[in-house]
């Protein structure tokens, strides 16, 4: 049997947790793999754990979490449904953006969920996640609630919570384009 056919995500996550592939590791108090469903129709991916995130050892579990949380409920979603992480999986100081290096390093964790869940629409909120999952340079204003087709998946870009939870007309636009993604899905589903 190939590598490949043995990976699993609880795989991803025992290496994850013990990475050393970047300086993030020196800096993080937990590192953070995801978490979710195993066949998570959908997939969030955001940027990188923040102080919550790397004291837990869990995805999105501070405000911005909040936010997220309520929008998937609000859309008869929880987060067992679905499957969480982000594109660098240990917080850089002080929230600071993930550097060239620590994106590039990380890449493969996520390329391997990715190849395991088998998502049918992923949604990379803001533009780090944009930017690494869709390669493509163009802002989120302009690309968020349109769904993107490659292949197999629908990429569904949105805006990161955490910037919705300080700009009112973010967080309308952020509700506004759940509901898209819940039609989305209810039309896969049908
Ligand atoms: N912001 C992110 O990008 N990810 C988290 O997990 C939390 C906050
Ligand atoms: Fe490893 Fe990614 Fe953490 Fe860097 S950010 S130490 S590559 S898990």
């Amino acid at each position: 049997m190939s590598k490949r056919a043995e990976d699993s995500l609880e795989k991803v996550a025992s290496e994850v947790v013990v990475c050393t592939k970047c300086r993030l590791c020196d800096t993080r108090t937990h590192a953070v793999p995801g978490e979710g469903a195993k066949a998570a129709k959908v997939m969030f991916v955001g940027e990188a754990p923040g102080e919550q995130e790397d004291l837990q050892g869990r995805p999105f579990v501070g405000a911005a979490g909040k936010l997220l949380t309520e929008l998937l409920e609000i859309n008869r979603l929880s987060r067992e449904d679905v499957y969480i992480t982000n594109v660098v999986k240990c917080r850089p100081p002080s929230n600071r953006p993930p550097r060239k290096d620590e994106l590039m390093a990380c890449r493969p964790y996520m390329d391997r969920q990715i190849a395991l869940l088998r998502s049918k629409v992923i949604c990379p909120m803001g533009n780090s996640a944009i930017h690494a999952l869709m390669n493509l340079d163009e802002s989120v204003t302009s690309l968020h609630g349109v769904p993107f087709e490659v292949g197999e998946v629908t990429y569904f870009p949105m805006y990161h919570p955490a910037a919705a939870l300080y700009t009112l007309s973010l967080r309308k636009d952020m509700e506004e384009d759940f509901k898209k993604l819940r039609a989305l899905l209810d039309s896969l589903d049908s």
